[in-house]
């Protein structure tokens, strides 16, 4: 049982230190140090075990967030380990990645700082690792059933490994040449080293899964080829079609998409030789559109190629500092967040919205600024603002529309709403018998968290479909909204 009085002891949030931006910028690798373990049991105690844990109905996985706290704080990592792996196949990707809707609506911060329920994710998850408690769960019997899991991300991957784990023989394709989807070359090193990726990797295929990179399905192999040899489909493709803006000046060089920037930089970090389209900021006055995450990538990408300058763009004003009023507890409040990456140099530009591109014998030289304001919930320019700002490279993250539609959407007869996502039942199938959709390829660009929680939801309704029963734990319906306000 948790110290009920361990907040009122410890009332300090505690973080371990990141490393200094200098050494930062010079290497791809992660930001954070290592937890000190004494300071990590201290954390993790001012838990109070409140009852009525709102951070479980937060956390999409519903993550037994009081328990594992209590375990930690007594030092038990072991079992906090086996805690943590009954909700969640892969903590360590959460831990590092998620932005930790649970620590909005945990009870100590209606009037506190919250917990560091990720920070203790996270420790607990590297500690496993550390002392080899990471060990293949390999079923005990076969069903002779098989399922085929097309796409590599983490919906993909929690599927397979649930699946697996109950005996089906599972065969996960992925078209990139390396398997984990938007973790393998979306998200920059910075953030999570590919390393960690890899562990679970070797995890899962010493249960059995099999992995199929450089195979486009649709293409390589067509979908109705796909249902005759699996029993069963997981369509788990993520939702990469990104957003474009129509802007004068579009066309002229120098102006790409984060994602023509972020995968092949992700792919020299890991030491790969630069490909043919490796887009370089070394020099250059960079301008990112987008205030998001994927943008807050791009950012710190570019200070790590050395950009002379890096310039973020929000069209919205900045977040306030504190919860708002309209976003009470324990809803996710937009609030002011500065991101490892924003600690290290540049500067953001909120209200900010961009009018065209100007250029230079057909290159980008700079942007065309105003800043606007929203009127009758239409973004309206202040008048008197237009300005120009220098670049020479500017990157585009402005979100993603949702899935591709290649070849594979017609061979397993897949249907899409009015937001381009592949329709499924809340119980994630299709309209096609056998045929499932989990993840972003059916929620929309989401977060690991949500993908995860989809793979092992999903899992469950393909052992079902299987074998017209299933023990497996459906933490989400496929209609599951985040907790917002
Ligand atoms: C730059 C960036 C940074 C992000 N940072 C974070 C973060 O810090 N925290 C967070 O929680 N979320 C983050 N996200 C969002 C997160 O990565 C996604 O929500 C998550 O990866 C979705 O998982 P998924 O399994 O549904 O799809 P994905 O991870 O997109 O994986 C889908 C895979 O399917 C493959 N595929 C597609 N079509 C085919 C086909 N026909 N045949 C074979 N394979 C196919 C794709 O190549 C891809 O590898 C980020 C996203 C981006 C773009
Ligand atoms: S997965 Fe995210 S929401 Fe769930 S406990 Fe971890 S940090 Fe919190």
């Amino acid at each position: 049982m948790v110290d009920p009085r361990g907040f009122l002891k410890v009332r300090e949030r505690e973080l371990p230190p990141r490393r200094p931006v200098p050494l930062r910028l010079m290497d791809w690798r992660e930001v954070y140090e290592k937890q000190d373990q004494q300071q990590l049991q201290r954390q993790a105690g001012r838990c109070m075990d409140c009852g009525i844990p709102f951070c479980h109905s937060a956390c999409p996985l519903g993550n037994l967030i009081p328990e594992w706290n209590d375990l930690v704080s007594r030092g038990d990592m072991r079992e906090a380990i086996e805690r943590l792996h009954a909700t969640n196949n892969f903590p360590e990707f959460t831990g590092k990645l998620c932005p930790a809707p649970c620590e909005s609506a945990c009870v100590l911060g209606i009037n506190q700082p919250p917990v560091t329920i990720k920070q203790v994710e996270v420790m607990i998850a590297e500690n496993a690792a550390e002392a080899g408690w990471i060990t293949p769960q390999v079923p005990e019997r076969l069903t002779g059933k098989t399922v085929a899991v097309v796409g590599s991300g983490p919906a993909g991957l929690a599927a397979a490994q649930q699946l697996t784990r109950s005996g089906h023989t599972v065969v996960v394709y992925e078209r990139d040449d390396a398997i984990g989807g938007l973790m393998r070359y979306g998200i920059p090193e910075f953030k999570m080293e590919r390393a960690v990726l890899d562990r679970r990797l070797a995890q899962m295929e010493a249960e059995g899964t099999r992995f199929r990179a450089g195979v486009d399905i649709g293409a390589d192999i067509t979908g109705e080829q796909l249902r005759e040899r699996f029993d069963a489909v997981v369509v788990a493709t993520g939702a990469t079609q990104w957003r474009e803006v129509e802007l004068p000046g579009r066309d002229l060089v120098g102006i790409h998409q984060a994602m023509e920037y972020l995968p092949p930089t992700n792919r020299v970090a890991v030491g790969q030789e630069p490909p043919a389209e490796y887009i370089d900021a070394q020099g250059l006055d960079v301008v990112v559109i987008g205030g998001g995450d994927t943008g807050s990538d791009c950012y710190g990408t570019a200070l790590r190629q050395g950009a002379k300058s890096v310039t973020q763009l929000d069209i919205y004003p900045m977040a306030p500092e504190d919860r708002p009023e309209h976003e009470p507890w324990p809803t996710m409040p937009k609030v002011f967040s500065v991101s490892s990456s924003h600690e290290e140099g540049g500067q953001r530009k909120f209200s900010a919205s961009t009018r065209a591109f100007v250029g230079e014998d057909g290159r980008v030289s700079g942007l065309r600024l105003v800043e606007v304001t929203k009127v009758d919930g239409v973004w309206t320019p202040v008048e008197g603002t237009e300005h120009d700002i220098p670049a020479q490279l500017v990157l585009l993250a402005i979100g993603f529309a949702g899935p591709e539609h290649g070849g594979l959407v017609g061979q397993l007869g897949l249907e899409a709403d009015a937001r381009t996502r592949f329709t499924r039942t809340p119980g994630y199938a299709t309209g096609t018998p056998g045929v499932f959709v989990a993840g972003d390829a059916g929620r929309g660009q989401s977060l690991i968290v949500w993908a995860i929680a989809e793979g092992r939801a999903c899992a469950a309704a393909v052992d079902e479909f299987l074998m017209g029963d299933t023990a497996l734990p459906s933490p989400i319906r496929a209609d599951a909204v985040p907790l917002t306000a």
